[in-house]
Protein backbone atom coordinates (compact mmCIF):
# COMPACT_ATOMS: atom_id res chain seq x y z
CA UNK A 1 0.00 0.00 0.00
CA UNK A 2 1.84 3.12 -1.11
CA UNK A 3 -0.84 5.82 -0.92
CA UNK A 4 -2.32 6.88 2.56
CA UNK A 5 -6.17 6.45 2.68
CA UNK A 6 -8.29 8.56 4.28
CA UNK A 7 -10.55 5.84 6.90
CA UNK A 8 -13.56 8.34 6.65
CA UNK A 9 -14.43 7.00 3.26
CA UNK A 10 -14.57 3.38 4.46
CA UNK A 11 -17.77 1.69 5.71
CA UNK A 12 -17.52 -0.56 8.13
CA UNK A 13 -17.35 -3.47 5.87
CA UNK A 14 -14.64 -1.39 3.29
CA UNK A 15 -12.82 -0.88 6.81
CA UNK A 16 -12.56 -4.44 7.65
CA UNK A 17 -11.05 -5.33 4.35
CA UNK A 18 -8.91 -2.79 4.88
CA UNK A 19 -7.85 -4.25 8.56
CA UNK A 20 -7.48 -7.69 6.38
CA UNK A 21 -4.67 -6.14 4.19
CA UNK A 22 -2.81 -5.00 7.25
CA UNK A 23 -3.51 -8.73 8.56
CA UNK A 24 -5.40 -7.94 11.10
CA UNK A 25 -9.07 -9.86 12.56
CA UNK A 26 -11.94 -8.35 11.18
CA UNK A 27 -13.11 -7.24 15.07
CA UNK A 28 -9.89 -4.60 15.04
CA UNK A 29 -11.92 -2.76 12.51
CA UNK A 30 -15.05 -2.25 14.28
CA UNK A 31 -13.32 -0.98 17.10
CA UNK A 32 -11.47 1.37 14.88
CA UNK A 33 -14.78 2.84 13.23
CA UNK A 34 -16.19 3.10 16.72
CA UNK A 35 -13.68 5.08 17.41
CA UNK A 36 -13.59 7.10 14.64
CA UNK A 37 -17.42 7.58 14.37
CA UNK A 38 -18.78 7.42 18.07
CA UNK A 39 -15.95 9.24 19.76
CA UNK A 40 -14.47 11.10 16.58
CA UNK A 41 -11.28 10.54 17.14
CA UNK A 42 -8.81 11.87 14.72
CA UNK A 43 -5.22 10.47 16.11
CA UNK A 44 -4.56 6.71 16.41
CA UNK A 45 -2.45 7.33 19.66
CA UNK A 46 -5.89 8.25 21.11
CA UNK A 47 -7.13 4.89 20.39
CA UNK A 48 -5.85 2.96 23.07
CA UNK A 49 -7.61 -0.52 23.08
CA UNK A 50 -5.97 -0.95 19.88
CA UNK A 51 -2.78 -2.93 20.10
CA UNK A 52 0.44 -0.52 19.43
CA UNK A 53 1.61 -2.80 16.57
CA UNK A 54 -1.17 -1.65 14.83
CA UNK A 55 -1.44 2.19 15.81
CA UNK A 56 1.97 2.23 13.65
CA UNK A 57 0.64 0.00 10.74
CA UNK A 58 -2.10 3.04 10.83
CA UNK A 59 0.16 5.51 10.64
CA UNK A 60 2.18 4.84 7.80
CA UNK A 61 -1.12 3.46 5.70
CA UNK A 62 -4.03 5.81 6.02
CA UNK A 63 -5.36 9.32 8.22
CA UNK A 64 -8.34 10.56 9.27
CA UNK A 65 -8.76 13.87 7.96
CA UNK A 66 -12.29 16.13 8.01
CA UNK A 67 -12.94 18.94 5.84
CA UNK A 68 -11.33 22.42 6.57
CA UNK A 69 -13.89 24.65 8.16
CA UNK A 70 -13.99 27.78 6.18
CA UNK A 71 -17.18 29.91 8.34
CA UNK A 72 -19.53 28.98 11.03
CA UNK A 73 -22.34 30.70 11.56
CA UNK A 74 -25.36 30.68 14.38
CA UNK A 75 -28.82 31.70 13.90
CA UNK A 76 -31.19 33.46 16.89
CA UNK A 77 -32.78 30.16 16.32
CA UNK A 78 -30.87 27.68 17.10
CA UNK A 79 -29.83 26.83 13.55
CA UNK A 80 -26.01 26.23 12.76
CA UNK A 81 -24.38 26.22 9.36
CA UNK A 82 -20.91 25.51 8.25
CA UNK A 83 -19.22 26.23 5.34
CA UNK A 84 -16.45 23.63 4.06
CA UNK A 85 -13.63 23.85 2.17
CA UNK A 86 -13.73 20.80 -0.56
CA UNK A 87 -10.75 22.22 -2.80
CA UNK A 88 -10.01 24.35 -6.18
CA UNK A 89 -12.46 27.34 -5.05
CA UNK A 90 -15.36 25.08 -4.47
CA UNK A 91 -17.44 24.60 -0.88
CA UNK A 92 -20.30 22.56 0.30
CA UNK A 93 -22.82 23.80 3.07
CA UNK A 94 -23.76 21.39 6.13
CA UNK A 95 -26.89 22.89 8.52
CA UNK A 96 -27.97 21.97 11.88
CA UNK A 97 -31.66 22.58 13.03
CA UNK A 98 -32.65 21.58 16.31
CA UNK A 99 -36.02 21.32 17.18
CA UNK A 100 -37.81 20.02 20.77
CA UNK A 101 -37.62 16.27 19.74
CA UNK A 102 -34.91 15.79 17.10
CA UNK A 103 -31.53 17.31 15.62
CA UNK A 104 -31.57 17.35 12.46
CA UNK A 105 -28.20 17.68 10.39
CA UNK A 106 -28.89 18.63 6.21
CA UNK A 107 -25.95 17.08 4.63
CA UNK A 108 -24.22 18.19 1.05
CA UNK A 109 -23.84 15.69 -1.87
CA UNK A 110 -21.73 17.81 -4.38
CA UNK A 111 -20.26 20.81 -4.93
CA UNK A 112 -22.77 22.12 -7.34
CA UNK A 113 -25.63 20.28 -9.03
CA UNK A 114 -26.13 19.59 -12.32
CA UNK A 115 -30.24 19.50 -12.09
CA UNK A 116 -30.41 23.43 -11.98
CA UNK A 117 -33.80 23.45 -10.31
CA UNK A 118 -34.93 27.20 -11.19
CA UNK A 119 -35.38 28.38 -7.19
CA UNK A 120 -32.48 26.54 -6.71
CA UNK A 121 -29.85 28.88 -5.45
CA UNK A 122 -27.45 25.54 -5.62
CA UNK A 123 -28.32 25.28 -9.11
CA UNK A 124 -27.76 28.23 -10.21
CA UNK A 125 -23.74 27.93 -9.56
CA UNK A 126 -23.64 24.77 -11.89
CA UNK A 127 -21.96 21.79 -10.62
CA UNK A 128 -18.50 21.35 -10.07
CA UNK A 129 -17.78 17.66 -8.78
CA UNK A 130 -18.99 14.90 -6.63
CA UNK A 131 -18.25 14.72 -2.97
CA UNK A 132 -16.40 11.40 -2.20
CA UNK A 133 -17.45 9.29 1.01
CA UNK A 134 -15.37 11.03 3.06
CA UNK A 135 -16.34 14.09 2.44
CA UNK A 136 -20.07 13.74 2.69
CA UNK A 137 -19.58 11.71 6.12
CA UNK A 138 -16.94 14.42 7.21
CA UNK A 139 -20.11 17.23 7.64
CA UNK A 140 -21.78 14.18 9.88
CA UNK A 141 -18.82 12.95 11.64
CA UNK A 142 -17.80 17.04 12.11
CA UNK A 143 -21.16 18.36 13.00
CA UNK A 144 -22.08 15.72 15.71
CA UNK A 145 -18.55 15.96 17.40
CA UNK A 146 -18.43 19.77 17.67
CA UNK A 147 -21.83 19.88 19.21
CA UNK A 148 -21.34 17.13 21.54
CA UNK A 149 -18.53 18.92 22.76
CA UNK A 150 -20.16 22.59 22.58
CA UNK A 151 -22.99 21.51 24.58
CA UNK A 152 -21.26 19.69 27.07
CA UNK A 153 -23.01 16.09 26.06
CA UNK A 154 -21.97 12.88 25.87
CA UNK A 155 -24.57 11.52 24.10
CA UNK A 156 -25.44 11.12 20.65
CA UNK A 157 -26.85 15.41 19.48
CA UNK A 158 -28.10 14.36 15.94
CA UNK A 159 -31.22 12.14 15.40
CA UNK A 160 -31.79 12.30 11.93
CA UNK A 161 -30.23 13.42 8.48
CA UNK A 162 -31.70 14.62 5.57
CA UNK A 163 -29.77 14.25 2.44
CA UNK A 164 -31.19 17.99 1.42
CA UNK A 165 -28.04 20.28 0.88
CA UNK A 166 -25.84 21.04 -2.09
CA UNK A 167 -26.51 18.42 -4.87
CA UNK A 168 -28.55 15.74 -6.25
CA UNK A 169 -27.40 12.77 -4.04
CA UNK A 170 -28.90 10.31 -6.13
CA UNK A 171 -26.52 11.03 -9.30
CA UNK A 172 -23.76 10.48 -6.77
CA UNK A 173 -24.85 7.50 -6.11
CA UNK A 174 -21.16 5.51 -5.41
CA UNK A 175 -20.19 7.92 -2.89
CA UNK A 176 -23.80 8.08 -1.23
CA UNK A 177 -24.28 4.55 -0.10
CA UNK A 178 -21.27 3.83 1.82
CA UNK A 179 -21.82 7.42 3.43
CA UNK A 180 -25.63 6.21 4.30
CA UNK A 181 -24.33 2.55 5.35
CA UNK A 182 -21.93 4.33 7.76
CA UNK A 183 -24.33 6.44 9.60
CA UNK A 184 -26.89 3.55 9.74
CA UNK A 185 -24.34 1.29 11.43
CA UNK A 186 -24.76 0.57 14.98
CA UNK A 187 -21.30 0.58 14.92
CA UNK A 188 -21.03 4.44 13.72
CA UNK A 189 -24.01 6.52 14.06
CA UNK A 190 -26.70 4.31 15.02
CA UNK A 191 -29.51 6.54 12.88
CA UNK A 192 -32.40 3.92 12.14
CA UNK A 193 -33.45 4.37 8.48
CA UNK A 194 -36.67 6.53 8.86
CA UNK A 195 -34.69 8.85 10.53
CA UNK A 196 -31.90 9.50 7.63
CA UNK A 197 -33.52 10.64 4.41
CA UNK A 198 -32.68 10.58 0.54
CA UNK A 199 -34.20 13.85 -1.08
CA UNK A 200 -34.23 13.57 -5.20
CA UNK A 201 -35.15 15.67 -7.81
CA UNK A 202 -36.02 12.45 -9.15
CA UNK A 203 -33.45 10.15 -10.53
CA UNK A 204 -35.77 7.14 -11.40
CA UNK A 205 -33.53 4.41 -12.08
CA UNK A 206 -31.07 5.23 -8.88
CA UNK A 207 -34.42 5.18 -7.25
CA UNK A 208 -34.71 1.42 -7.88
CA UNK A 209 -30.85 0.78 -7.00
CA UNK A 210 -31.67 2.98 -3.47
CA UNK A 211 -34.72 0.67 -2.39
CA UNK A 212 -32.68 -2.30 -3.24
CA UNK A 213 -29.22 -1.31 -1.74
CA UNK A 214 -30.19 1.09 1.21
CA UNK A 215 -33.57 1.59 1.94
CA UNK A 216 -33.62 4.85 3.98
CA UNK A 217 -36.83 7.22 3.68
CA UNK A 218 -37.69 9.18 0.34
CA UNK A 219 -38.47 12.65 0.03
CA UNK A 220 -39.02 13.90 -3.94
CA UNK A 221 -38.61 17.48 -4.95
CA UNK A 222 -41.64 17.51 -6.53
CA UNK A 223 -42.66 21.23 -6.87
CA UNK A 224 -45.42 21.77 -9.56
CA UNK A 225 -48.62 19.60 -10.16
CA UNK A 226 -47.83 18.84 -14.18
CA UNK A 227 -44.93 18.11 -16.65
CA UNK A 228 -45.58 21.73 -18.87
CA UNK A 229 -44.85 23.49 -15.04
CA UNK A 230 -42.08 21.27 -13.72
CA UNK A 231 -40.17 20.48 -17.02
CA UNK A 232 -39.61 24.43 -16.66
CA UNK A 233 -38.96 24.33 -12.52
CA UNK A 234 -37.40 20.89 -12.40
CA UNK A 235 -35.31 20.44 -16.07
CA UNK A 236 -34.90 16.52 -14.68
CA UNK A 237 -38.54 16.40 -15.61
CA UNK A 238 -37.97 16.16 -19.24
CA UNK A 239 -35.92 13.16 -18.44
CA UNK A 240 -38.40 11.14 -16.34
CA UNK A 241 -41.69 12.81 -15.85
CA UNK A 242 -44.04 12.97 -13.41
CA UNK A 243 -46.29 9.55 -13.91
CA UNK A 244 -42.22 7.74 -14.43
CA UNK A 245 -41.32 9.78 -11.19
CA UNK A 246 -44.84 8.39 -9.18
CA UNK A 247 -44.23 4.70 -10.31
CA UNK A 248 -40.94 4.43 -8.62
CA UNK A 249 -42.42 6.44 -5.78
CA UNK A 250 -44.96 3.32 -5.60
CA UNK A 251 -41.95 1.30 -6.54
CA UNK A 252 -40.06 2.07 -3.56
CA UNK A 253 -42.37 2.04 -0.90
CA UNK A 254 -42.48 -1.62 -0.87
CA UNK A 255 -38.95 -1.67 0.29
CA UNK A 256 -38.98 1.66 2.26
CA UNK A 257 -38.73 2.40 6.04
CA UNK A 258 -42.19 4.39 6.17
CA UNK A 259 -45.25 3.62 4.47
CA UNK A 260 -45.40 7.13 2.35
CA UNK A 261 -43.06 9.40 0.47
CA UNK A 262 -42.35 12.78 1.60
CA UNK A 263 -43.25 15.38 -1.65
CA UNK A 264 -41.23 18.36 -1.44
CA UNK A 265 -43.43 21.30 -2.77
CA UNK A 266 -41.16 25.03 -2.93
CA UNK A 267 -44.24 27.14 -2.62
CA UNK A 268 -43.07 30.22 -5.49
CA UNK A 269 -45.46 33.50 -5.74
CA UNK A 270 -47.74 33.34 -9.00
CA UNK A 271 -45.93 30.00 -10.26
CA UNK A 272 -47.18 26.79 -8.14
CA UNK A 273 -49.25 28.37 -5.74
CA UNK A 274 -53.17 28.79 -6.99
CA UNK A 275 -55.86 26.72 -6.17
CA UNK A 276 -55.84 24.94 -9.23
CA UNK A 277 -52.21 24.09 -8.67
CA UNK A 278 -53.74 22.49 -5.18
CA UNK A 279 -56.61 20.27 -7.01
CA UNK A 280 -54.25 19.08 -10.13
CA UNK A 281 -51.73 17.66 -7.19
CA UNK A 282 -54.62 16.13 -5.54
CA UNK A 283 -55.67 14.68 -8.73
CA UNK A 284 -51.92 13.62 -9.23
CA UNK A 285 -51.53 11.81 -6.08
CA UNK A 286 -54.75 9.92 -6.55
CA UNK A 287 -53.98 8.82 -9.90
CA UNK A 288 -50.83 7.07 -8.73
CA UNK A 289 -52.74 6.07 -5.54
CA UNK A 290 -51.37 2.52 -5.29
CA UNK A 291 -52.72 0.83 -2.06
CA UNK A 292 -53.91 4.07 -0.79
CA UNK A 293 -52.78 6.91 0.39
CA UNK A 294 -48.85 7.04 -0.30
CA UNK A 295 -47.59 10.59 0.19
CA UNK A 296 -47.45 13.37 2.51
CA UNK A 297 -47.05 16.76 1.17
CA UNK A 298 -44.17 19.45 2.72
CA UNK A 299 -44.85 22.90 1.62
CA UNK A 300 -41.77 24.78 1.65
CA UNK A 301 -41.82 28.74 1.50
CA UNK A 302 -39.15 29.73 -0.96
CA UNK A 303 -36.06 31.41 0.02
CA UNK A 304 -35.24 34.20 -1.97
CA UNK A 305 -32.23 35.21 -3.98
CA UNK A 306 -31.18 37.55 -6.12
CA UNK A 307 -30.54 35.26 -9.63
CA UNK A 308 -33.76 33.89 -9.36
CA UNK A 309 -36.50 36.24 -9.93
CA UNK A 310 -39.04 34.36 -8.03
CA UNK A 311 -40.51 35.30 -4.68
CA UNK A 312 -42.24 33.44 -2.03
CA UNK A 313 -46.18 33.21 -1.49
CA UNK A 314 -47.75 34.61 0.75
CA UNK A 315 -48.40 33.16 3.66
CA UNK A 316 -52.24 32.91 3.77
CA UNK A 317 -51.91 31.44 0.37
CA UNK A 318 -49.42 28.73 1.72
CA UNK A 319 -51.77 28.38 4.08
CA UNK A 320 -54.88 27.90 1.97
CA UNK A 321 -52.73 25.69 -0.53
CA UNK A 322 -52.30 23.26 2.33
CA UNK A 323 -55.86 22.97 3.67
CA UNK A 324 -56.73 21.89 0.45
CA UNK A 325 -54.46 19.61 0.08
CA UNK A 326 -55.35 18.55 4.02
CA UNK A 327 -58.94 18.38 2.74
CA UNK A 328 -58.23 15.95 0.63
CA UNK A 329 -57.13 13.65 3.33
CA UNK A 330 -52.77 14.08 2.02
CA UNK A 331 -50.90 15.03 4.86
CA UNK A 332 -49.80 18.37 4.52
CA UNK A 333 -47.07 20.13 6.77
CA UNK A 334 -46.07 23.58 6.01
CA UNK A 335 -41.63 23.70 7.17
CA UNK A 336 -40.83 26.13 9.35
CA UNK A 337 -38.34 28.62 7.86
CA UNK A 338 -34.94 28.63 10.00
CA UNK A 339 -31.97 30.03 10.15
CA UNK A 340 -33.68 33.10 7.91
CA UNK A 341 -30.77 35.18 9.57
CA UNK A 342 -27.77 33.24 8.21
CA UNK A 343 -28.59 32.53 4.88
CA UNK A 344 -29.64 28.50 5.80
CA UNK A 345 -31.36 27.62 2.72
CA UNK A 346 -29.15 25.72 0.31
CA UNK A 347 -26.08 26.71 -1.60
CA UNK A 348 -27.04 30.61 -0.16
CA UNK A 349 -23.56 30.77 1.39
CA UNK A 350 -21.69 29.11 -1.46
CA UNK A 351 -22.75 30.95 -3.96
CA UNK A 352 -20.43 33.36 -2.81
CA UNK A 353 -17.23 31.18 -2.34
CA UNK A 354 -18.06 29.94 -6.28
CA UNK A 355 -17.53 33.41 -7.30
CA UNK A 356 -14.00 32.16 -8.81
CA UNK A 357 -12.83 35.65 -9.11
CA UNK A 358 -10.11 36.33 -5.69
CA UNK A 359 -11.73 33.08 -4.62
CA UNK A 360 -8.60 33.01 -2.09
CA UNK A 361 -9.00 35.92 -1.17
CA UNK A 362 -12.53 36.13 -0.37
CA UNK A 363 -12.24 32.28 1.66
CA UNK A 364 -9.61 34.06 3.61
CA UNK A 365 -11.60 37.25 4.36
CA UNK A 366 -14.69 34.90 5.08
CA UNK A 367 -12.32 32.51 7.67
CA UNK A 368 -11.48 35.81 9.75
CA UNK A 369 -14.93 37.58 9.60
CA UNK A 370 -17.28 34.46 10.04
CA UNK A 371 -14.78 31.94 12.09
CA UNK A 372 -15.81 32.32 15.56
CA UNK A 373 -16.82 30.84 18.69
CA UNK A 374 -20.80 30.85 18.80
CA UNK A 375 -23.16 30.42 21.75
CA UNK A 376 -25.82 28.11 21.38
CA UNK A 377 -28.11 27.95 23.94
CA UNK A 378 -30.92 26.01 22.36
CA UNK A 379 -31.70 22.28 24.07
CA UNK A 380 -31.18 19.73 21.75
CA UNK A 381 -33.10 16.58 22.77
CA UNK A 382 -31.63 13.51 21.30
CA UNK A 383 -34.14 11.41 19.87
S1 LIG B 1 -33.00 21.60 -5.78
FE1 LIG B 1 -31.54 19.92 -5.47
S2 LIG B 1 -31.52 18.89 -7.47
FE2 LIG B 1 -32.40 20.92 -7.85
S3 LIG B 1 -30.65 22.21 -8.42
FE3 LIG B 1 -30.92 22.41 -6.20
S4 LIG B 1 -29.52 20.91 -5.31
FE4 LIG B 1 -29.82 20.35 -7.46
Amino acid sequence: MSQLVNLLDFDLERLAAFCEQLGEKRFRATQLFRWIHQRGASEFDAMSDLAKSLRKKLKTTAFIRGLPVISQHASGDGTMKWLFDVGDGNAVETVFIPEDDRGTLCVSSQAGCAVGCRFCSTGHQGFSRNLSTGEIIAQLWFAEHFLRQHLGRDERVISNVVMMGMGEPLQNYGALVPALRSMLDDHGYGLSRRRVTVSTSGVVPMMDRLAQDCPVALAVSLHAPNDVLRDQLVPLNRKYPLAELLDACNRYLVHAPRDFVTLEYCMLDGVNDSIEHAQQLIALVRAHAGQGVWCKFNLIPFNPFPASGLSRSPLDRVAAFARILGDAGIVTTIRKTRGDDIDAACGQLAGDVKDRTRVVERMAQQRSVRLRPVAVTTEIKGA
